[in-house]
């Protein structure tokens, strides 16, 4: 059922101008998905609420838009050319292959699904040991023990479990023998380690701050299922804080709560939402949590918040021969500052709206009942807030509702709409998830009023044309949601 709701999220994004299969008319291209009229609008407002959260409404907290191509030592120093890869096993029937703790989790799920808990923990148990001992064996061993099958072949004639490495590589340079190997960024967050003292001395700024960032990266991600989920090239939204050493983890709880606190504004069920502890600490990290959100296909991962210590920076210092210390005159010593980071998945949270506000409902349509399509999206976030529609196409109707969007567009994002009934436009703003529709009719000619239309209560009222921007704006707009912040 919830399979079912998944799928309905995915063909109605296509449907709708949200998400497009890249490269379409050549078959698509793996895990590659570009975004449509409507997609562009949702993703860039929530990457304005995420941005004005982080930059705007914080004075220690400045943005950063460092580029993809990046030295190749940073990825040696940062440990992603040597750790940064997956344990896969490879079906030797049907050659595909899979991410072996993946593979595990699935059978987890299923048998929580079936009730049998007790042997859910224990594999669960199994596996988070052979992950934090790197035991490759062993995890092969629990996918024989478990009679895992693979889901294309249905067979069980596995590879040996081994390593695979998730960077691009590239090469920079005209000439073949000149050229040098270059990595298309796994994250963001390393173009901010990099530019540390850069900014913290053009900015003068004071421990503890933190530097925003937004911007590609790309993962050769081995499986890539689950629509936008887990794609090969996405968007990430990072925040580096830069913390005297030994007060990170009061900066590491203070961070999870606004993080959550961030979510929260956005009026998704608190239940949909839970975190979850890391087993296994990434080898820079001594604390590590996860904002899990319930998608229709389980609860997935759609932010970290990683206390990571003085990792990066001190291994650019050894591997770039600079110094990246913080002169803190409060405790009047030079250090390297520890970081807290908040990373999260500007698609995953894309998909994470899509699925939270799309809503079948059943409606009454005179005698008969009707299913509703309604995206219920947080208004501030809607790629268009007011749909305006003349009744007829003639008799200066569309020309007043030209005249309304020519005062309103500034601050509101309109659309004109004269094709068809107002019942079908209607329907057609809901699945756009529109937070207001009018109406211009013949009666508005002469009392300067128009019938506006409320997406979710479906109610309509009567307005003078002059107060609808007093009406509709504070509604729609991003700084009534970031004030929910705080
Ligand atoms: P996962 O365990 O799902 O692979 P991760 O722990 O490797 O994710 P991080 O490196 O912490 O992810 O990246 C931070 C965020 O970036 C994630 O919480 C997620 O929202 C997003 N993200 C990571 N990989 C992908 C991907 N392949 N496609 C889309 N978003 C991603």
């Amino acid at each position: 059922m919830s399979e079912e709701i998944f799928k309905k999220v995915v063909s109605h994004s296509k449907e709708y101008g949200f998400v497009f299969p890249s490269s379409e008319i050549y078959d698509g291209l793996g895990a590659i998905y570009d975004y449509g009229q409507n997609g562009v609008e949702l993703k860039n407002n929530i990457r304005q609420y995420w941005w004005k959260s982080m930059v705007n409404l914080h004075d220690n907290i400045v943005g950063l838009d460092s580029a993809i191509f990046m030295h190749p030592k940073v990825w040696k120093a940062s440990g992603h050319v040597d750790g940064f890869s997956d344990p896969m096993i490879d079906n030797k029937d049907s050659k595909k292959r899979y991410r072996a703790d993946n593979l595990l989790e699935e059978r987890i799920a299923k048998y929580e699904k079936d009730g049998k808990t007790n042997k859910a923990e224990e594999l669960q148990a199994a596996m988070d040991k052979a992950i934090l001992d790197n035991d490759l064996p062993a995890l092969k061993a629990l996918i024989e023990q478990h009679e895992i099958a693979c889901p294309v072949s249905g067979t069980r004639t596995w590879t040996d479990v081994r390593q695979f490495n998730l960077m691009y590589k590239t090469q920079m340079g005209a000439l073949a023998e000149d050229a040098e190997d270059v990595y298309l960024r796994p994250e963001t967050a390393q173009g901010i380690f990099v530019n540390f003292l850069n900014v913290q001395k053009t900015g003068r700024m004071k421990i503890p701050f933190g530097i925003a960032q937004t911007g590609k990266a790309f993962r050769n991600e081995v499986v890539a299922r689950g629509f936008i989920m887990r794609m090969r090239e996405f968007e990430q939204m990072e925040m580096q804080f830069f913390v005297r050493p030994g007060t990170e983890m009061e900066w590491y709880t203070h961070w999870k709560e606004q993080r959550l606190k961030w979510h929260n504004a956005l009026g998704a069920n608190p239940a949909n939402y839970r975190f979850h502890d890391h087993v296994k600490l990434a080898h820079y990290a001594n604390a590590a949590v996860d904002i899990e959100y319930k998608f229709p296909i389980g609860f997935r991962e759609v932010e970290g918040i990683h206390s990571r210590t003085d990792f990066d920076l001190s291994q650019h210092q050894q591997f770039s021969g600079k110094k990246l210390q913080y002169f803190d005159p409060e405790v009047n010593q030079n250090y390297i500052p520890y970081v807290v980071e908040t990373s999260i998945g500007l698609d995953r949270m894309f998909l994470l709206t899509m699925c939270e506000s799309f809503k079948e409902e059943q409606v009454q349509n005179g005698e008969q009942t009707e299913t509703r399509t309604v995206l219920n999206l947080p208004p501030a976030l809607a790629p268009v807030k007011l749909a305006v529609f003349p009744l007829v196409k003639k008799d200066g109707l569309p020309e007043m509702a030209r005249t309304i969007i020519s005062d309103l567009k500034y601050e509101i994002n309109c659309q004109y709409e004269e094709k068809d009934s107002i019942g079908k436009r209607y329907r057609r703003h809901d699945a756009i998830g529109t937070p207001f529709c009018i109406t211009i009719d013949y009666e508005s000619l002469q009392d300067e009023s128009v019938t506006i239309r409320h997406r979710d209560t479906m109610t309509q009222e009567r307005v003078k044309i002059a107060a609808l921007k007093d009406l509709i704006l504070p509604k729609v707009s991003m700084t009534e949601l970031l004030k929910k912040l705080g």
